[in-house]
């Protein structure tokens, strides 16, 4: 590792989905922790806060404008409607490392201990690529909410999928580090999966999660079952082995249950059987709906990937013209369009 020599610039990217209740106060325990960053001379003083408003219906967007018209340090970028978290943070990385040296990724409610960017910063001056915020301690979080994730990570690992465990999406990177990430060009992006792969000196740092301070968690039961399939569909064809396997198993099966058919027959109690023949029905018939939807699941996933649609829409950027024009015209003119929206 190579210690680096001059100040870093960073960025840090907050994706924000109606986080009208909450943006006030992160904004200005993020402001504060920058400031102090800057006036170490940890990082550049051009380094900035970039909110990604994920197509919020709320006054989020209009909250991220008054930001940036009080002070430089806070820049927007504004979907053309809600594209997910991982959109959000794609979006963020890949308009950031074009000027930015270091990018950390933080959710908008500071749940994920701010303070511990500091720390980030200082390991990122030590040499490291990638620093992974980990929680050490889930007791804030809800039973189900805990056991839940115990399960997936425990599930992903048994599947063959590398990931942190109890890693959210908090996390410093360098520039190449992010431009390695940006390589990857699923539209479906699963970043907690692709990161441990990118390689790159990388290292962990632990912190207690605060719970919510304002608003509501956006990721109800449903979106969590999605989030969880994409990690695991888009992953690993492990559970294509497994339908494989199970059909093994049951044509293993099915010959014992030939073999045990013809000793009746032999026996002369043919009539016998109508249960089994039932509960064989039954049995095959959802396995083989469940395999098929599987299998679907996978052709699905290829032929959304096929289509190489984007993966999603900026609608306004004041990220770039802070770094290349600085009357950004542009911009005015979106953030006019915006009001009539
Ligand atoms: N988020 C987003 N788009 C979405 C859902 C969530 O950008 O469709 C953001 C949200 O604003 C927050 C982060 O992702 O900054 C994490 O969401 P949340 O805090 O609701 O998740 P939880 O902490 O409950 O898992
Ligand atoms: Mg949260």
């Amino acid at each position: 590792m190579t210690k680096k020599e001059t100040t870093p610039r960073l960025t840090l990217v907050v994706p924000c989905y109606n986080e009208e209740p909450m943006l006030p106060t992160s904004a200005r325990v993020l402001h504060d922790i920058m400031t102090r960053l800057i006036t170490a001379q940890q990082i550049t003083a051009d380094s900035k806060i970039l909110f990604v408003d994920d197509g919020s219906q709320d006054r989020t967007w209009g909250l991220i404008t008054q930001l940036r018209h009080e002070d430089a340090l806070f820049t927007g970028l504004k979907f053309s409607r809600n594209y997910g978290q991982e959109a959000a943070l794609m979006a963020g990385m890949q308009v950031a490392h074009r000027y930015a040296d270091l990018i950390i990724t933080i959710d908008a409610d500071l749940q994920d201990d701010p303070q511990l960017i500091f720390k980030m910063v200082a390991q990122a001056h030590a040499g490291f690529d990638i620093v992974y915020g980990v929680r050490n301690d889930r007791s804030t979080d809800t039973w189900f909410k805990r056991s839940t994730a115990e399960g997936f990570y425990w599930f992903m690992k048994k599947m063959g999928v590398e990931l942190v465990p109890n890693h959210s999406d908090f996390r410093l990177m360098s520039r190449r580090a992010v431009a390695a990430l940006m390589q990857f060009k699923e539209s479906h992006p699963f970043i907690r999966g692709i990161i441990p792969q990118l390689g790159f000196p990388s290292t962990r740092l632990y912190y207690k999660r605060a719970p919510r301070q304002a608003g509501t968690s956006k990721y109800p039961l449903r979106k969590m079952i999605r989030f969880a399939l994409d990690g695991l569909f888009s992953f690993s064809v492990a559970p294509i082995r497994a339908v494989l396997y199970a059909g093994i198993i049951i044509c293993g099966g099915a010959l014992a249950m030939l073999l045990w058919i013809l000793i009746q027959h032999f026996r002369g109690m043919v009539v016998t059987g109508w249960s089994s023949i039932m509960l064989s029905l039954w049995f095959l018939g959802g396995f083989q709906l469940v395999a098929i939807s599987i299998i679907g699941e996978y052709v699905g996933r290829s032929f959304t990937e096929a289509k190489h649609r984007p993966r999603f829409i900026i609608q306004t950027d004041t990220f770039t013209p802070a770094f290349t024009d600085t009357k950004s015209t542009v911009t005015e003119f979106h953030l006019d369009h915006q009001s009539i929206k």
